[in-house]
């Protein structure tokens, strides 16, 4: 077992713990930076490499899934976050799931047999990463999605233990999670649901274009610290300009002030729908 590429650790497994970090608290920055996948800290190990760095198999094993994913983290059975991950291979390698993320290209087929140290695609900076680099995590055999990690553990685990891993082989799992992060609140999470659902009206997945997730990211800074604390400085409507340059997408003004007045005050959600929909629909 070895490592996937030879370079150094820029985050390691288990930092930047976001639990119980809510909007308007000092480490705030850590959810805007990395997102809130990783309450309990991050879920796996990352190595800072140029994009297109090679990326190794850390075993031998068979090819479960290359590319983005589609859906959401539970239409997966590892639950691997699209947004998050980006471009990424899923490896059985037997005592335990490998998973390869942020990559920039993929070099392999869903089904086929990986050596140890075989290439399995390019590293890049694609999902929910600030720079290039390489994602690796590890779902051990059994593992448990109450773990507080999303099921994963420390990889170097498995590194150091070296040539323990068997042959690959059937990974089992307690595909059961009934935890969820726990930085929002049932009523942050309808807030945000509702924003989402009325900008990404059927049901877009985001997952392929960053610049609109962090968008929401945005937006939520705006509807809940008045826009003091966006990154950057930046006001409200920079941040709407943000929306006019998305995709086209058509949303309903009314239907959208109404699905988010249900969680937030009614005339900071009117505020914030009137200029939505007039930015989505060109200024009518
Ligand atoms: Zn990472």
């Amino acid at each position: 077992m070895r490592w996937p590429v030879d370079a150094p650790v820029s985050q390691a497994f288990g930092s930047n713990p976001t639990n119980g970090i809510r909007p308007g608290s000092p480490d705030y920055w850590i959810i805007q930076q990395f997102g809130n996948y990783q309450p309990n800290g991050h879920t796996g190990v990352d190595f800072s490499v140029p994009i297109g760095t090679p990326v190794a198999a850390a075993g031998s094993g068979t090819v479960l899934h290359e590319g983005w994913m589609g859906g959401t983290y539970a239409d997966n059975p590892w639950w691997i976050a699209p947004a998050f991950a980006g471009i990424c291979v899923v490896i059985d390698h037997g005592s335990f799931i490998g998973i390869y993320g942020h990559m920039s290209s993929t070099s392999v087929n869903k089904g086929d047999f990986v050596t140890e140290g075989e290439v399995i695609g390019l590293s890049g900076n694609t999902g929910g990463s600030t720079g290039p680099h390489l994602h690796f995590e590890v779902l051990p055999d059994g593992w448990d999605f109450n773990n507080g990690m999303y099921g994963r553990v420390n990889p170097a685990a498995f590194i150091s233990a070296n040539a323990a891993m068997g042959p690959a082989g059937e990974v089992t799992t307690i595909p059961t999670p009934t935890e969820e992060d726990d930085m929002f609140t049932d009523n942050d999470r309808a807030v945000l649901t509702a924003v989402s659902d009325a900008i990404f009206k059927g049901g877009q997945s985001t997952h392929k274009n960053k610049s609109l997730n962090n968008m929401l990211g945005s937006i939520w800074d705006a509807i809940f610290a008045g826009g003091a604390s966006m990154p950057g400085g930046k006001s409200l409507s920079d941040i709407l300009g943000k929306v006019a340059e998305a995709p086209a997408v058509t949303v309903d003004p009314a239907a959208l002030a109404a699905s988010i007045a249900e969680s937030i005050p009614a005339d900071l959600a009117a505020q914030v729908a009137d200029e939505l929909g007039k930015r989505l629909q060109g200024g009518k």
